[in-house]
């Protein structure tokens, strides 16, 4: 089967190449799928799309005028595509729904300890030759308090991880999961865990009722220099209130992998130009605000797995068999 593989990255092809060992045809290509690529699924009856690739109602329907039935999502959250409109226009849809929850929620765990011990600040200080303490002081996550917002396979890793620093962990969820009470986690309602956390890290979906969960409103209520770390999805977070926020000192600290607006920014060397985004641009101003470019997910361990799932996947459409990671509504 023919296969276009869009917003192919060097990586893309080295462990989808492997993981297909020559059963699909695989085509890389660079391009995100937008309105304007689509076409360059011509003579494929699969697609394979990563976060930033799109798949909306006009973009299925050329897809799926092409003769393309099927979509192979090579991440875990399907926020991009239109579930109701892939199943009107007889395209099904697979994903990765675990790959390594280990490496994003250690990825999360990465940016609290930067942000707290300062070590972004640090790094470049020391080979500037300034050894000097100030504007370093950080906190014992020991007997911390830690809201997680989402237990699922990466909230329970992280829940696991902060424990294991001491910390005692709140988590709200919309249904409790067993392996988060076995490690102690207390759930909670989500304004008490706003309330007690020292720290908050976001791992649920992006969903109506989750976007913007960190807002203006939700600050308000949230301790005075609480830190925030979000590897989720963007939206999660009101941009244009977090940069209040860190402005009244409300905040004490940011780090999103993820922002509302990444698309057609992360994952691209921009640094020859110029960021026309003033809000990013503002982000990255503040001395206490990290920000990584979607990569919670990018490590060995994932990527082998993302690309074994994703060529399992299309294998089960060609034989016309049920797919265990196939998406309906
Ligand atoms: P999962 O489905 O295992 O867990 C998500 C959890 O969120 C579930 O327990 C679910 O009940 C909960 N949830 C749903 N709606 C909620 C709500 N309104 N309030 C609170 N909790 C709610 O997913 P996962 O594998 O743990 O991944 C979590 C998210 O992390 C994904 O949806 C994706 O957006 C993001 N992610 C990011 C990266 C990255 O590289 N930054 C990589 C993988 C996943």
């Amino acid at each position: 089967m023919r296969v276009v593989v869009f917003s192919a990255k060097p990586h893309d092809r080295v462990f989808l190449s492997e993981a297909n060992a020559g059963r699909h045809e695989l085509v890389f290509l660079e391009p995100r799928l937008v309105i304007e690529t689509a076409s360059l699924a011509a003579g494929a009856q699969a697609v394979c799309l990563f976060v930033h690739d799109h798949a909306d109602e006009p973009i299925l329907a050329a897809l799926a005028g092409l003769g393309v039935r099927h979509i192979a999502l090579r991440c875990a959250g399907f926020n991009n595509v239109d579930l109701a409109s892939a199943a009107r226009h007889g395209i099904s849809v697979a994903r990765v729904p675990a790959y390594s929850p280990h490496g994003v929620a250690e990825h999360a765990a990465a940016l609290l300890m930067t942000l707290n011990r300062r070590v972004h600040r640090a790094y470049l200080r020391v080979r500037d030759g300034n050894f000097a303490l100030e504007g370093l002081l950080g906190f014992d996550l020991h007997g911390k308090t830690v809201g997680v917002v989402g237990t699922g396979k990466i909230g329970v890793c992280f829940a696991a991880i902060m424990r294991g620093f001491g910390c005692r962990v709140l988590a709200h969820d919309i249904a409790q999961n067993p392996e988060a009470v076995a490690l102690g986690v207390e759930y909670c309602l989500l304004d008490r865990l706003f309330a007690e956390s020292h720290v908050i890290s976001l791992h649920c979906p992006l969903t109506q009722q989750t976007r913007h969960i960190i807002s203006s409103a939700s600050l308000a209520r949230m301790r005075n220099g609480v830190f925030i770390i979000n590897t989720g999805r963007g939206p999660l977070i009101d941009t244009a209130a977090v940069i209040r926020g860190l402005k009244s000192g409300r905040i004490g600290a940011l780090a999103i992998d993820v922002y509302e607006e990444e698309e057609g920014v992360f994952y691209e060397d921009l640094s020859g130009g110029i960021l026309a985004d003033d809000q990013l641009a503002r982000l990255l101003t503040f001395p206490n605000v990290l920000v990584t470019s979607h990569q919670a997910f990018f490590t060995r361990e994932a990527i082998l797995a993302i690309a074994k799932t994703t060529i399992g996947n299309l294998d089960d459409f060609t034989a016309g068999r049920a797919c265990p990671n196939e998406l309906r509504i």
